[in-house]
């Protein structure tokens, strides 16, 4: 399938979704899972979105990808915003800052004081847009903070004035049981509604990315804000 056709199978099932969930269509963002992509690809598929009038958000696994892809993408004018996706190792966090505008796989006090401690030291001033990653189908394999300690955590980022919380990220439950998999979105969509009920810089963290080729109409039924799709658009990974 090219790539014009797999873009407008997934838009059209988001919106779909969408409809389905009495929901707008513009409340939800596709974001570009794009590891093991080449610049070309990224811009290839990129550009379908802009055809469409939808906005271009990457989403990286491995800092080196975004190192190696983003010279020639940002050359191609998109206003392409990077996100970090994939866990964040303490020896990348400064090139993780030069590639990333935003992160969404903040999982624990002490990533985020290395973040700050970075930002201090090499960004005087700048404000890290971030959402926190929660594991909230627990399994052993995935990273992400506990449920049970996501609020703490949640508190502990927004007190801290180089982070911008802006809201949550999760990967659903690796489950054939819907009603498991929705279980785990709806976590996330408690935890933000609690975070931005609380008030003050709480009211920022409004967004929910969660949802993959396999469980984006489940995740936008419990309130996604960001679908973030590989597979469906660029076709299965060979990992080399
Ligand atoms: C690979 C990946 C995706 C996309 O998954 P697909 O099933 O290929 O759509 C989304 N989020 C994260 C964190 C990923 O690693």
């Amino acid at each position: 399938m090219d790539l014009e056709t797999s873009v407008a199978r997934v838009d059209e099932r988001i919106s779909a979704a969408c409809e389905a969930a009495g929901r707008n269509r513009s409340e939800v963002t596709l974001e570009l899972a794009v590891k093991t992509r080449s610049s070309q690809e990224i811009i290839a598929a990129a550009k379908q979105l802009v055809k469409r009038g939808l906005p271009v958000v990457l989403g990286h696994n491995h800092v080196q990808e975004a190192q190696a892809t983003n010279p020639a993408i940002r050359q191609v004018d998109f206003g392409a915003t990077v996100h970090m996706i994939g866990h964040l190792q303490g020896n990348k966090i400064s090139a993780a800052l030069e590639v990333c505008d935003l992160v969404e796989t903040v999982d624990s006090i002490k990533t985020a004081q290395r973040l700050v401690r970075r930002l201090e030291a090499n960004y005087p001033g700048r404000t890290l847009p971030c959402f926190i990653e929660v594991n909230c189908s627990r399994e052993a394999a995935k990273a992400g903070v506990s449920p049970e300690k996501a609020e703490d955590l949640t508190q502990q980022v927004l007190a801290m004035e180089q982070l911008r919380l802006c809201g949550f990220m999760t990967i659903g439950a690796l489950s054939l049981d819907e009603s498991q998999i929705r279980s785990s979105f709806e976590i996330l969509r408690n935890l933000r509604d609690k975070t931005v009920a609380s008030g003050g810089r709480g009211q920022d963290a409004t967004e929910l990315s969660m949802g993959m080729s396999q469980d984006l109409e489940l995740a936008i039924a419990e309130g996604a804000t960001i679908v973030r799709i590989g597979t469906d658009i660029f076709g299965s990974r060979n990992y080399h």
